[in-house]
């Protein structure tokens, strides 16, 4: 906690100052163009990966950068994409999964998982479906190729549980919104985009 109230007084002191009319130009009210949802992986940061300045990324994190399919219940995550595409109208929502997420690797082994009762009833809800499928179609592989495409396998669920929300799909089809599924490696930096014509991840920086 002490290296945070230290850092903190860093900004205070060094990059406030700097950008002040920036930072409280701030006050007035927000516009971002961009839904981000990611998993709450202290090692992600959106705004560093993306050079993305504050106010530009509209941000849902979770465990496991998981979004149920729509129901009537006022979750945090369909509250939160109500508001960020029937109020501040964002133009892309991206669903950025990682490498080494412990959320997707723990659902191999819930069974161990007594101590979080509630956690491993999200992860079962959410991911454990995806990760029967990719047993039954890919017998063969061994454990950390089973990995990475549980990995790419539950990102793209989100991206069509996202879909059932009535809010997302009008903007679809109003040519509003587009979504995207990402995947950030740690191992490199580099961004895995989906490209719905090839059917799999490319990385962005040949875009
Ligand atoms: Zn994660």
């Amino acid at each position: 906690m002490k290296k945070l109230i230290k850092g903190l007084h860093k900004f205070q002191k060094e990059v406030f100052p700097i950008q002040k009319n920036f930072f409280q130009g701030l006050a007035k009210g927000q516009n971002p163009e961009i839904l981000f949802i990611t998993c709450s992986d202290s090692r992600i940061n959106p705004h560093l990966v993306t050079s993305a300045d504050p106010g530009e990324l509209f941000i849902l994190r979770n465990a496991g950068n998981i979004i149920p399919p729509y129901s009537n219940l006022p979750t945090g995550e369909a509250a939160t994409i109500e508001f960020a595409v029937g109020q501040l109208k964002v133009k892309d929502i991206i669903i950025c999964g990682h490498s080494y997420c412990g959320a997707v690797e723990a659902t191999f082994n819930l069974d161990k998982m007594v101590q979080q009762p509630i956690l491993r009833d999200w992860l079962e809800n959410n991911i454990s479906p995806t990760l029967r499928l990719v047993n039954q179609n890919y017998k063969d592989l061994d454990r950390e190729s089973l990995s990475d495409i549980l990995l790419q396998e539950h990102v793209l669920q989100q991206l069509e549980n996202l879909k059932t929300y009535p809010i997302i799909n009008e903007a679809i089809a109003e040519n509003k919104l587009v979504l995207h599924a990402w995947i950030y490696k740690f191992e490199d930096g580099d961004i895995y985009a989906y490209n719905s014509q090839e059917g799999q991840f490319e990385n962005i920086k040949h875009y």
